[in-house]
C-alpha cells in the first residue's frame, strides 16, 4: 500500500487496477499515510490555506427526480420556497460584511429561474460586488444558457457528475441522460467557467470499480473543483432505507482526488459534518481546502433538505462563519476569505481581494 501511495504521489496518476487495489485494500493502518501525503501535496500549491465560500440555497423547487435527493420534484412533503431577488441580495450584503468574496448560488432545477431572471440577478450582484466571484449550481441547462450566464459575470459552475458509470447514473436519474450531464461539463469548460464536477460515495449498488471510474473521469475532465461527499439517505425518496456512505470511504476518495489533481479546489462538505462532528476537519486533513458555510436565511434552511439530519439548519450566517473558522483553525489551518481561485488562474490585483497593508 505504502509504495502504491508513494507512486501515486510522485506520478500524480496510477493505472486503474492499482487505484482499485488502493481503494479495496486501504485500512486503518494505511489510510492515515494516504491522508498525510494528500495534505502534503495540497500544501505545495495552497500551503495551509482553506478558502471560504458563502452558500446561498436560493430555491428548492426542482423539476428533476434524482432518486437520492430530498428535494426531488415528486417529493410532495417538501415545503417549497424560492428567494426573491431582494432576499438573495440581502444574503450577499450580509455575506460581504462577514468577509466572503465568493457567493455560491445553488438550487434545484427551478423553471422560474429563466436565463433572463438569472442574468439580471448575476449582473446586479456583480455590479454591487465587483470584487467577488459568483458560482452557480443550478443543474443542466443549454449551451446558450450557460453562455449567457457566463457573459453576465458568472465565474464558476458546480455540476457534480454524480457517478461516472452510465448504468448506475441512469438507475438513479429518471428521465435524465448520462451523456447530457457529461456534455454540460465539457460545455462549461469550453465556455471558460471554473468548473466543479464531483460524485457521491456509498450510493446503493456502487462498487469500488465505479469509484475508480469517477476518479478516471475527473482526471480526464480536469475540473477546477471537485465536490465529493457521502451519500446520505432521505426518507422521502425511493432510496429510503438504503445504507449510505461512510466518512472513512469518502476521505479516501478526497485524498485520492487530491493526489490525482494536486491543484484542485476540494470542498470539505456539509455531508461529512453531518455524519461525523469532526468530519469536515478530517476532510481538511485529507487534502480538502474549501468550506462553504451557509448564508441562506434561517427560515428556509430546513427546507433545503437534500438528505437526513443536515447540520447547521438553525444557525445564523454569522454563527456559521465563526463556527467554521474555529474548526479550520483548530485543525491547524488558516482561513482565507479571498476569492480563492484555482491555483492556475491569475486574477489581476485590482479585481482580487488583496489585503491592504496599513
Ligand atoms: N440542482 C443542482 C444542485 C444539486 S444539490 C445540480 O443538479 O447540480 C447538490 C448536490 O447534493 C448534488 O449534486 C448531489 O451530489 C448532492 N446530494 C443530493 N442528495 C444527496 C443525498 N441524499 N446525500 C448526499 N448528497 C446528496
Amino acid at each position: 500500500m505504502i509504495s502504491l501511495i508513494d507512486l501515486l504521489y510522485k506520478n500524480e496518476d496510477l493505472e486503474d487496477n492499482l487505484l482499485l487495489e488502493l481503494i479495496t485494500h486501504l485500512d486503518a493502518d494505511t489510510a492515515p499515510y494516504l491522508f498525510e501525503k494528500a495534505l502534503e501535496k495540497k500544501s505545495i500549491f495552497y500551503k495551509d490555506t482553506v478558502y471560504m465560500r458563502g452558500l446561498i440555497e436560493f430555491t428548492n423547487y426542482c423539476k428533476q427526480n434524482c432518486n437520492y435527493c430530498g428535494i426531488r420534484g415528486k417529493n410532495t412533503t417538501v415545503d417549497r420556497y424560492r428567494l426573491s431577488k431582494e432576499a438573495i441580495l440581502n444574503c450577499c450584503e450580509e455575506g460581504y460584511k462577514l468577509g466572503y468574496r465568493t457567493f455560491v448560488l445553488q438550487g434545484g432545477e427551478d423553471p422560474f429561474f429563466t436565463d433572463e431572471v438569472l442574468v439580471d440577478l448575476i449582473q446586479t450582484i456583480k455590479e454591487s460586488y465587483p470584487d467577488c466571484a459568483i458560482t452557480l449550481s443550478v443543474g443542466e441547462r443549454s449551451y446558450e444558457s450557460y453562455a449567457l450566464l457566463k457573459q453576465a459575470g458568472t465565474d464558476r459552475y458546480l455540476l457534480r457528475h454524480e457517478t461516472a458509470t452510465k448504468s448506475l447514473y441512469e438507475s438513479l436519474h429518471p428521465n435524465m441522460s448520462f451523456e447530457n450531464r457529461r456534455n454540460c461539463l465539457f460545455t462549461l469548460k469550453e465556455l471558460g467557467y471554473q468548473v466543479g464536477a464531483g460524485f457521491m460515495v456509498g450510493l446503493p449498488n456502487q462498487t469500488p470499480t465505479d469509484l475508480v471510474a469517477d476518479l478516471r473521469f475527473i482526471k480526464e475532465l480536469e475540473p477546477e473543483m471537485i465536490g465529493i461527499g457521502p451519500y446520505i439517505p432521505h426518507d422521502e425518496t425511493p432510496l429510503k432505507g438504503s445504507k449510505g456512505g461512510t466518512v472513512e470511504e469518502t476521505l479516501v476518495m478526497v485524498a485520492l482526488a487530491r493526489l490525482l489533481l494536486p491543484k484542485a479546489l476540494l470542498p470539505s462538505t456539509t455531508a461529512m459534518g453531518t455524519l461525523d462532528p469532526k468530519g469536515r476537519e478530517k476532510a481538511l486533513k485529507a487534502g480538502a481546502n474549501v468550506v462553504m458555510p451557509n448564508l441562506s436565511p434561517t427560515d428556509v434552511r430546513e427546507k433545503y433538505e437534500l438528505y437526513k439530519d443536515k447540520i447547521c439548519t438553525g444557525d445564523e450566517a454569522a454563527h456559521c462563519r465563526q463556527c467554521i473558522e474555529g474548526r479550520i483553525k483548530s485543525a491547524g489551518f488558516r482561513v482565507d476569505m479571498g476569492r480563492g481561485d484555482h491555483a492556475s488562474i491569475h486574477i489581476p490585483e485590482e479585481a482580487s481581494s488583496v489585503q491592504i497593508k496599513l
